[in-house]
């Protein structure tokens, strides 16, 4: 397999001011409500845990998580999800906020969010640290935004590539070739 991790695209500086307002924005908007924040494993496990500790306890928050892997080669998406691991609790009336590593063509989110109104919650939003806009194929409602990027393929900050970089503090680009099993 090829591939090469190219320079920083997303500084870690940059991300740890970004999710600090992220955090501010939905304290705001949940301010004295329960919050139930999803999680999706495995990519968005390091912006979780660092949006959460940005929002203050004025807002209940507890924490769930979903694993859900995509067929496809290693760089996109087929649009055919299958639960993997499913949330330990019930959303029923609760306010959930689904977070995302990256929106790419939208696809698992628009999913996800049909999947999570099915079990009839309080209100659905969708915080995603980043995304690739050009790339939409169905159309998903951000709520919160990271950053939007351009259309690369990125690692690091929980990101990865055959399961590799999640542990690198910015966002590079990296270049691949080669066919594989993505899991999500
Ligand atoms: P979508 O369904 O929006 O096309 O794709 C969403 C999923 O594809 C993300 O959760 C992520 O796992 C994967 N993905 C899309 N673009 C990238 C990328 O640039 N880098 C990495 N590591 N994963 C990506």
């Amino acid at each position: 397999m090829d591939y090469r991790v190219s320079d920083i695209l997303i500084p870690k500086e940059e991300i740890e001011k970004r999710v600090v307002d992220l955090g501010k924005q939905i304290a705001r908007d949940y301010e004295g409500k329960e919050l139930v924040v999803v999680g999706i494993l495995k990519g968005a496990v390091v912006f979780m845990a660092d949006l959460v500790r940005n929002i203050p306890p004025t807002v209940n928050v507890s924490l769930d998580f979903m694993a859900v892997s995509s067929y496809g080669d290693s760089t996109k998406t087929s649009g055919i999800v299958r639960i993997v691991k499913d949330l330990d609790s019930s959303i029923k009336d609760k306010n959930v906020l689904i977070v995302e590593d990256i929106v790419d063509t939208g696809l698992t989110l628009s999913y996800l969010v049909k999947l999570m109104h099915e079990r009839q919650p309080g209100s659905v939003r969708v915080c995603a640290l980043l995304d690739k806009e050009e790339r939409r194929k169905v159309h998903v409602d951000v709520a919160y935004r990271g950053f939007s990027i351009p259309d690369e393929f990125v690692v690091g900050y929980g990101l990865d590539y055959a399961g590799k970089w999640r542990n690198l503090p910015s966002v590079h680009v990296v270049e691949v070739t080669g066919e594989s099993r993505t899991e999500v």
